[in-house]
């Protein structure tokens, strides 16, 4: 089996039955960070409306956030759940960008992306999915954003199992993808968006337009998601 092959011809797909998703849906690089911290464990819909009030507010900038209290920040982003503890995450990374670059996103994606992963990594409540998802789509960087619907995609995909880790399925796409941060972009989007709507947990097989590309590579279904489908 062709990964490369199969992956590209998955992508394709998705990208002619959905349509790009041009993501991030954030006006500036500062916009997306926040967005990638506020987004743990809540939906888009109450990211945003913590992201408008923080626009509102006069907030939504590096200085800003970084001279205001964080009682203040939490009040703002209330809405995005865990708001002390994502208060405090938004203000460490401002605070850590103030002191290593003097406030300069420029100078901190200047860095080599897998040396700034880690140094990401490194900052409290930034975990694999939120820095590689600042890389991505803030920093422009060619890495690969997991998440729990790219596990589930993989799994039905049979080509790869669901205990599959983080990193394993981020060196999966990456050593069988181009390095094309376009192709990262939208493969990620597009996978939560299918995932999203189509092959959610009770997949809604006889609706989907992925079954065709499966059945052409020979994909294996696992038998949890052929239930009711021709998948
Ligand atoms: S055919 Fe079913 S299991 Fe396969 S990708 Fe579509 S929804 Fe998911």
């Amino acid at each position: 089996m062709n990964h490369r092959h199969i992956l590209l011809s998955i992508f394709e797909r998705m990208l002619q039955v959905y349509g790009p998703r041009k993501w991030w849906p954030a006006k500036t690089r500062f916009e997306v960070i926040v967005g990638a911290i506020l987004t743990q464990n809540v939906s888009w819909k109450n990211v945003q409306i913590a992201i408008n009030k923080l626009q509102k507010n006069g907030l939504l900038n590096l200085e800003s956030m970084l001279s205001a209290e964080t009682g203040k920040v939490a009040e703002n982003i209330r809405s995005s759940r865990y708001y002390n503890q994502k208060a405090w995450r938004l203000k460490g990374f401002c605070q850590h960008v103030k002191e290593r670059y003097n406030g300069s996103l420029d100078a901190l994606f200047n860095n080599d992306m897998e040396i700034l992963r880690e140094e990401l990594l490194g900052l409290k409540g930034i975990g694999k999915e939120t820095a590689d998802s600042i890389l991505l789509y803030a920093g422009q960087k060619p890495t690969f954003v997991s998440d729990a619907y790219t596990k589930r995609f993989l799994d039905r995909f049979g080509l790869m199992d669901g205990n599959a880790g983080y990193d394993q399925i981020r060196n999966y796409f990456m050593q069988n993808l181009p390095t094309d941060v376009y192709i990262y972009n939208e493969y990620h989007a597009l996978i939560d968006h299918h995932c999203h709507r189509i092959c959610k947990v009770q997949p809604d097989c006889s609706s989907c337009s992925m079954k065709i590309i499966g059945e052409k590579l020979n994909c294996q279904f696992p038998e949890q998601a052929k239930q009711g489908s021709p998948g």
